[in-house]
């Protein structure tokens, strides 16, 4: 197995140091502390070859076509919220506003009303795109 600083990962990988430590977060890579390091730095496990091509153009896909505004209930009661990432990370989806669901129902025509104003202010504080195009008003 091989083992990579985040730097040298980074450049094998060819996405940027910032990702790599993304995705060691959120578990898409796999890195440990290196054990003869002071600071701990972390070691990235490469992932087997063609990891990357197939990661990153689900990840865009994901990105481009789902909507991140979700109901969290079952029933279509409350405010529809944003989802902080995509990705097959969201086991339990976190939304802007700092709420956690267990599971999360599609939100394809709610309206404008529906929305969560913390989630709102949150998206368009950083600049996220707003699926305005699901809203039925
Ligand atoms: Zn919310």
């Amino acid at each position: 197995m091989e083992k990579l600083s985040i730097q040298d990962a980074s450049r094998r990988l060819n996405i940027s140091q910032r990702d790599v430590r993304e995705y060691i977060r959120k578990g898409e890579l796999k890195a440990e502390r290196d054990p003869d390091s002071e600071h701990g730095r972390w070691l990235v496990i490469m992932p087997e070859e063609g990891w990357q091509d197939h990661f990153k153009a689900y990840l865009d896909e994901l990105d481009a076509s789902i909507t991140r505004w979700w109901w969290v209930n079952e029933h279509k009661t409350g405010s529809v919220h944003y989802l902080e990432r995509t990705g097959i990370e969201n086991v339990e989806p976190d939304y802007l506003c700092g709420l956690s669901s267990e599971n999360l129902w599609p939100s394809a025509g709610h309206s404008r009303n529906d929305r969560c104003l913390e989630c709102l202010m949150r998206a368009t504080e950083q600049g996220l795109p707003l699926f305005e195009e699901d809203l039925t008003d």
